[in-house]
């Protein structure tokens, strides 16, 4: 059970790995724990990537795609993997069927967890903290009592740079343009798996898990 996880920001893709990877016992593997870990244990590829990283340029993808071979060689990926947070391009995409292939493996599901634009919005530009206590809310999931007042101390909530109007539209964007071209690659290949995100948490689940059970047959 190869398996690539997909969705723009708010979509719910960390609620929806959490349960697969409780069910399927199968490895969460996001990027930026892959580079930390690599990193971490001073190997080539990992010490390789700091190099660019600490000389703020992009890590070329032949030194990513490395890294990624040493992770899903690892014994826990045997049974599977969930990538997220990776490929990110159709050359990197490309580049990781190859190597696949040379494991004798292929990408069985990319789940692509898809929720409109507009309802992303509504869902990262809700969010509203207490600057006294740290409490979050949230206008539509988790309003406090009074509104723009935190319940605990009734502090002016206040909200993040990171989930103001201007950002949140313009991260939707950067990512919308990523996103494109890779859902056209794997349509086009025949393993995406369209998932309506704007269900319930545990109907997206069990829609993922129909995907999954059917190809465990
Ligand atoms: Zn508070």
């Amino acid at each position: 059970m190869n398996l690539i996880l997909m969705g723009l920001p708010g979509a719910g893709k960390g609620t929806q790995a959490d349960k697969i990877v409780d069910k399927y016992k199968i490895p969460h593997i996001s990027t930026g724990d892959m580079f930390r870990a690599a990193i971490k244990n001073g190997t080539e590829l990992g010490l390789k990537a700091k190099a660019f990283m600490d000389e703020g340029s992009l890590v070329p993808d032949e030194v990513t795609i490395g890294i990624v071979r040493e992770r899903l060689s690892k014994e826990d990926c045997n049974n599977g993997f969930l990538l997220d947070g990776f490929p990110r391009t159709v050359a990197q995409a490309t580049a990781l069927d190859e190597m696949l292939n040379g494991l004798g493996r292929q990408i069985n599901h990319v789940l692509y967890i898809k929720v409109p634009q507009e309802d992303l919005f509504k869902r990262l530009t809700g969010r509203w903290i207490c600057p006294t206590c740290g409490s979050s809310y949230h206008e539509i999931y988790n309003p406090p009592k009074v509104q723009g007042k935190c319940d605990k101390d009734g502090s002016e909530l206040i909200q993040r740079d990171d989930d103001k109007p201007e950002t949140v539209g313009k991260r939707l964007e950067v990512n919308l343009e990523q996103v494109k071209p890779l859902v056209n690659f794997y349509e086009s290949k025949g393993n995406l798996r369209n998932l309506d995100g704007n269900k319930e948490i545990n109907e997206v689940f069990e829609d993922i898990d129909e995907v999954l059970i059917g190809s465990n047959q």
